[in-house]
């Protein structure tokens, strides 16, 4: 059981910034309205996400760590089937089984609160009580403190924490209602109230893209039939450090895909020369039936149903805002 609950731990939990992801998707999922995050030594050290949403009654506590896949796996030999099977409900015993995992959580305003703790080996959690406003808080310390194979694996300080700080970013740039709060060794990193307004959504991608992203891109809002697709899209830039500025939501989530790869390239073709980046942060919203997100549950990938009308109305939607760009 301990060997099934760490290989399913390596599905989900790859690095710091896999930890996170799945903590802040739990916290979001929890219908919260403002997420902090602290994480020390790029989040190998330290993670923990505060959140102000439902929270968790004290009988259904230990549960949330509780192990669900035990009696999937058998031997190795199950492994890859297993592993397609993507291990939801898995996340908190996975980061568990490889760290001192604690979440502490009120579901109201009383102050009063539990804790569960769990580590590593001792897959018993202990339930004690704890002060604690509305919402959840999980600390997890320590990562792969017990999987000495694993920890090998990460890389420097900054290049896990850079990988984290790309989780974060994804997820305020797709929920801008919420705000978020990244400190990394004590240091402020991000502090993104929720954004309503345009020019407030403007301030946030500003923030997280940098500001001459914004002044050099358009906003875009394109409706044909059930396809929208909207967004900010930049002039192709030389700068190095918008290299990476690419960002395509599908129904709120980030996407890499083939389809909308070929798209935005196919747009973007008349105005690119040698060296120079596309940037863009756009969002395609569309019947949830036309699109398969469940390729890959820990992966960025999707599946068109209309891939052939999907890719057109893309590319017709950037090569008018592009057009429209250049002079
Ligand atoms: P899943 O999210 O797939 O259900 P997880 O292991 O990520 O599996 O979480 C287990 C359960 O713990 C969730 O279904 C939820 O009930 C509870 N939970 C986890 N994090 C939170 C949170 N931040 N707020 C409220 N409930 C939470
Ligand atoms: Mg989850």
């Amino acid at each position: 059981t301990r060997l099934s609950n760490q290989i399913a731990a390596g599905e989900v939990v790859e690095r710091p910034a896999s930890v996170v992801k799945e903590l802040l998707e739990n916290s979001l999922d929890a219908g919260s309205t403002r997420l902090d995050v602290e994480v020390e030594q790029g989040g190998v050290k330290l993670i923990r996400v505060r959140d102000n949403g439902v929270g968790v009654d004290k009988d259904d506590l230990p549960l949330t760590i509780a192990r669900h896949a035990t009696s999937k796996i058998h031997d190795l030999d199950d492994l890859e089937g297993v592993a397609t099977l993507g291990f939801r409900g898995e996340a908190l015993a996975s980061i568990s089984s490889v760290a001192r995992l604690n979440l502490t959580s009120s579901p109201d305003e009383t102050g009063a609160g539990w804790c569960v703790q769990a580590e590593g080996r001792d897959m018993e959690a202990v339930l004690v009580p704890a002060a604690h406003p509305q919402g959840t808080t999980v600390e997890v310390r320590d990562l792969f403190f017990n999987t000495p194979a694993r920890r090998k694996f990460l890389r420097t300080e900054k290049t896990e924490f850079s990988h984290l700080e790309e989780v974060i970013k994804r997820l305020a740039l797709s929920h801008f209602q919420v705000g978020f709060n990244l400190r990394h060794n004590q240091r402020v990193v991000h502090a993104l109230k929720p954004a309503y307004t345009e020019p407030e959504q403007d301030r946030r991608v500003a923030s997280l893209c940098g500001p001459s992203f914004i002044e050099n891109a358009v906003r875009l809002d394109t409706q044909v039939g059930e396809l929208r697709l909207w967004g900010w899209l930049g002039l192709p830039t030389f700068s190095r450090s918008q290299a990476d500025l690419q960002y395509f939501f599908v129904n709120g989530r980030s996407v890499k895909d083939r389809v909308v790869n070929h798209a935005v390239r196919q747009a973007y073709k008349d105005v690119m020369y040698h060296g120079r980046h596309a940037a863009f942060v756009l969002y395609l919203e569309l019947d949830p039936t036309w699109v398969d997100v469940n390729v890959h549950p820990t992966k960025h990938e999707v599946r068109f149903r209309e891939s052939r009308q999907v890719h057109d109305f893309l590319f017709r939607s950037l090569h008018r805002a592009i057009a429209e760009l250049t002079p």
